[in-house]
């Protein structure tokens, strides 16, 4: 059987993942994402009435049109998980294809709301849930099976399609979590069975994000410990506290909602991504906040939020906001600039669990949120996180775990994916022969 591997998007930076495999006549589609930082660098950019050939233009979501010179038939659209460079183009790509999308309840649901605020086209795909661990058949001779992995958003999955040829393993995004705070851990034991089963591995795909740091990525429980140490050393503290981290990261605000009630404050998330994520998390049963959790969205029930926390006393609660990294127009940078009617006092502490994401625009937005902050006589605590992919140690213990034939790196651009190639040729990989580097919009033939 004929396997082919089109590297569409995510191979020249971070963000819009797009990659087709093709195994006879049936294709699947791992990721559809959008990169962010190329919409958010110009000014009112509405992104829901844009015309995808704009988008791909921009750089900010998948070229798709190599697409065309795969010979076979589109039979999944599979998501790995509900971060925005992975789902973000779905609602903009989608149509183009006859196929149903295929991912976890968690990421379906929030695929659904991204349908839903496109604008300008109509995606009338299938949404279809699969939970880790089941399969499905694609065509006749292919498998497509979900293998449950940890990362910094719930329900994240690897794909792997099964062929005639051996495995394909989509490996983006993950770190190896042996106790994550929600859900289960990864299962390696699956991998190593794939490994050593049937045909073995006949290509990894991996995101090299982490590949040059030493060491294993600490699990979340490690961050939750991280978090709690923090927070208990405010109990007595009875100025404000606010604490921001990724909305999307439920672990995490799950956390922070648990210890502002261990230290008597009465946590509230606010924001429109806080309410969005959270709510959908708790709809789907992911987690169990406490019944007078506020969560608010809109400006104006913000707003009246602030008032109520400033009349009824600010050492009494913990607002939990959007803002990690500085961002212009989210809730904490709008509380530094002084536009909401929470004020910060002399010695409040604003505690950021999030590291600064290494991009010159999230730098300096994250540098003048904190001045801001600063100007008003906030205390920073910052770096209460984990990284949600694999470091070195990871890598290694997953090539030796699949013993793929091949491997592409990915989620990076070229110079992102030199410590990986490093890495792969010191397990005896060869650039060119087995470990394929590679562009967007490119076909690689592993089996003719
Ligand atoms: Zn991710």
């Amino acid at each position: 059987m004929e396997i082919e591997i089109a590297t569409i998007g995510g191979y020249e930076e971070v963000g819009r993942q797009m990659t087709a495999v093709r195994a006879g006549d049936d294709v699947v589609v791992f990721d559809m994402g959008l990169n962010l930082s190329k919409v958010l660098i110009h000014d009112n950019v509405e992104t829901e009435r844009m015309h995808s050939l704009d988008l791909i233009d921009m750089g900010a979501i998948p070229d798709d049109r190599v697409m065309s010179d795969l010979e076979g038939d589109v039979k999944a659209i599979v998501p790995t998980h509900g971060h925005l460079d992975h789902i973000g183009a779905i609602s903009k790509l989608a149509h183009r294809y006859d196929a149903p999308i295929v991912a976890t309840p968690f990421t379906i649901e929030l695929v659904k709301q991204q349908i839903k605020s496109e604008e300008k086209f109509g995606v009338q795909n299938d949404l279809k849930k699969m939970e880790a661990g089941e399969t499905m058949s694609i065509g006749d001779k292919n498998e497509l099976e979900f293998v449950n992995v940890t990362h910094s958003i719930i329900d994240a999955i690897n794909p792997v399609l099964h062929t005639p040829e051996g495995a394909i393993v989509y490996g983006l995004d993950k770190r190896m979590d042996h106790t994550p705070v929600i859900g289960d851990p990864i299962d390696m034991e699956r991998f190593r069975e794939i490994g050593r089963e049937g045909e073995g591995v006949l290509c990894y795909i991996e995101d090299c994000t982490n590949a040059g740091k030493k060491g294993r990525t600490p699990s979340e429980s490690v961050a939750r410990r991280h978090l709690k140490d923090v927070m208990y050393s405010l109990e007595d503290y009875d100025g404000g506290i606010v604490a921001t981290t990724f909305s999307s990261h439920i672990a995490r605000v799950t956390s922070l909602v648990e210890f502002a009630e261990d230290i008597g404050r009465q946590p509230v998330l606010l924001g429109r991504s806080m309410e969005k994520y959270s709510g959908t998390a708790e709809r789907l049963d992911f987690v169990d906040f406490p019944d007078d959790l506020g969560m608010y969205g809109h400006r104006k029930s913000v707003d009246r939020t602030f008032k109520r926390i400033m009349n009824e006393g600010k050492e009494n609660f913990l607002p939990i906001v959007t803002g990690h990294q500085g961002e212009p127009r989210a809730m904490l940078t709008r509380m530094g600039r002084g536009e909401t009617p929470y004020e910060i006092d002399d010695g409040d502490k604003v505690i950021f669990s999030a590291r600064v994401i290494p991009e010159p625009t999230n730098e300096g937005q994250r540098y003048q949120s904190e001045k801001l902050l600063g100007m008003q006589g906030a205390r920073i605590y910052d770096d209460i996180h984990v990284s949600g992919h694999l470091n070195k140690e990871g890598h290694y213990e997953m090539l030796d775990a699949l013993q793929p034939q091949n491997i592409i790196p990915a989620h990076q651009d070229l110079s992102g994916f030199s410590d990986y190639v490093n890495l792969c040729e010191s397990e005896g990989y060869k650039m060119g022969r087995d470990l394929h580097v590679t562009r967007n919009g490119n076909l690689i033939q592993l089996v003719e």
